[in-house]
């Protein structure tokens, strides 16, 4: 009996900290901590002019840190806008012209989400499963946040071999 009450008394001791004189649990400073790191990451988030594609998926820090995304390299580069795109290699003077092969347009990520001809098969089920609960075309936070499934299929199935 001593020895479990000895080792609640050693476990609880552990869980405080003393902090400006006062005593808090390890809990509630490392909670506070988080929401401060949080609060500044928001803040240099919402200043950075980098990201913007990123930033239309998930516009809050804090909302992206409680999603379970299971992300791969096709949903990667749709979310960052960071990959085998012509716009990017382009940017990158990679390659001559960031012109996607069906010659609509810069092959750029709203052009592949909303327009290429070459992904009409793949966007028609995108529509059909955003068209269920939202109109078409949707906020790429919309996409992110309410059709994350329907999303990951849309881009596990672009062919990007066959679109550079
Ligand atoms: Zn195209």
């Amino acid at each position: 009996m001593l020895l479990l009450f000895s080792k609640f008394y050693a476990k609880c001791y552990q869980s405080k900290i003393l902090l400006k004189g006062n005593t808090v649990f390890k809990s509630v400073f490392k909670s506070e901590l988080e929401r401060n790191s949080v609060k500044k990451w928001q803040k240099i988030w919402n200043q950075t002019t980098k990201g913007s594609i990123t930033k239309a998926f998930f516009s809050r820090v804090e909302e992206r840190l409680s999603m379970k995304l299971y992300t791969n390299q096709a949903l990667t580069t749709i979310l960052m806008g960071h990959g085998n795109i012509k716009a990017y290699l382009y940017r990158f003077n990679i390659i001559d012209s960031p012109t996607c092969p069906c010659s609509k347009d810069d092959q750029h990520i709203d052009h592949l989400i909303c327009e290429c001809e070459l992904l009409k098969p793949q966007r028609d089920m995108l529509r059909f499963s955003v068209s269920k609960k939202d109109n078409w075309p949707t906020s790429k936070y919309k996409l992110i946040s309410n059709h994350f499934k329907a999303l990951k299929i849309f881009t596990n199935q672009i062919p990007y071999d066959s679109l550079g």
